[in-house]
């Protein structure tokens, strides 16, 4: 992620990572009590650009509401400050994460000082270009009367990992978790939809992180067309559809093979996911025409 001369920002400056430092007594730390975000930026044709830049950092700051965390940064300077840090470190196509964690302080009462560090790097394709071999997780996604399931809180990514942990383990690529009541939720660190029939079907908001990119698919779908209903889906909806993709910021829009013991029968680049897939890859780096498209 960093060599000696990689540089990240933080609050404010632009330092080495190799020199950085901070206090090891922070909540953030102990409790995963921290907000982060997880963003691309795409070496264009127009030059390097940041995808959904102010969705991003929007969501940065609704996360830190709902965690009661501080967030005193003015967002278009920070993706002013990101735009920066991508040239200061020479790349084009690059991972930015933003977090937002807080100042040292062992108590379990909210956070009154926070830092923030923003760092970038040179990342491809995130869960590869296969097809993806999921399976359901015995780990469920976190409650959302335990936590704020739409914050992009640090300490929910401890699920993430128990899960992917689990599903690697057992030989897949990729797990797929459900909610409290049994139904499909999304991915360790992506959203997840169905095709059944010619029509596209995605959770709902509600025990799900709401994706930027589900966001995005879902308006392609407007533009392309594809009928998309958003309802929850159980475990036998998603066995029994045709295709089914995953869709993030990292992942973008990957391709699932099967689920468990069970295939999906379409041929996936006759897909509506890999249709999207295509439209997908050509918005991000600006191929067509940005207004026209969404
Ligand atoms: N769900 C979870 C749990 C995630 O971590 C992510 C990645 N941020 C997503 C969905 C997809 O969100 P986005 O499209 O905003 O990257």
């Amino acid at each position: 992620y960093y060599d000696s001369a990689t540089v990240l920002y933080l609050n404010g400056k632009f330092i080495k990572a190799a020199e950085a430092k901070t206090s090891l007594y922070s909540q953030s730390l102990h409790y995963g009590y921290a907000v982060f975000e997880g963003i691309r930026a795409y070496n264009t044709h127009n030059g390097t650009r940041i995808f959904k830049a102010k969705e991003h950092y929007d969501r940065l700051q609704r996360s830190a509401e709902l965690m009661h965390i501080p967030f005193p940064f003015d967002k278009n300077e920070l993706i002013k400050q990101t735009y920066k840090l991508l040239e200061k470190n020479n790349i084009k196509d690059a991972y930015i994460r933003p977090l937002v964690y807080c100042a040292p302080n062992m108590t379990l009462s909210a956070a009154t000082e926070v830092s923030i560090l923003i760092c970038a790097w040179e990342w491809g394709a995130y869960l590869g270009t296969q097809l993806q071999k999921a399976c359901v997780s015995t780990y469920q996604r976190p409650n959302p009367k335990s936590t704020h399931v739409e914050a992009k809180a640090s300490g929910h990514y401890v699920n993430s990992i128990l899960a992917t942990t689990e599903a690697k383990s057992k030989g897949f690529d990729e797990a797929i978790l459900l909610d409290m009541n049994n139904n499909i939720a999304e991915a360790p660190g992506a959203n997840i939809f169905i095709e059944k029939n010619g029509r596209l079907y995605t959770p709902p908001l509600g025990n799900i992180l709401a994706g930027i990119t589900r966001a995005t698919v879902l308006r392609l779908c407007k533009t392309l067309d594809i009928e998309c209903i958003e309802k929850h889906l159980s475990v036998d909806d998603l066995k029994n559809a045709d295709s089914a993709f995953f869709c993030g910021t990292a992942v973008e829009i990957a391709g699932i093979a099967s689920v468990d013991d069970v295939t999906f029968p379409a041929i996936w680049t006759e897909s509506l996911g890999a249709t999207l897939q295509r439209t997908y890859k050509a918005l991000v780096l600006e191929k067509q025409n940005y207004e026209v498209i969404i």
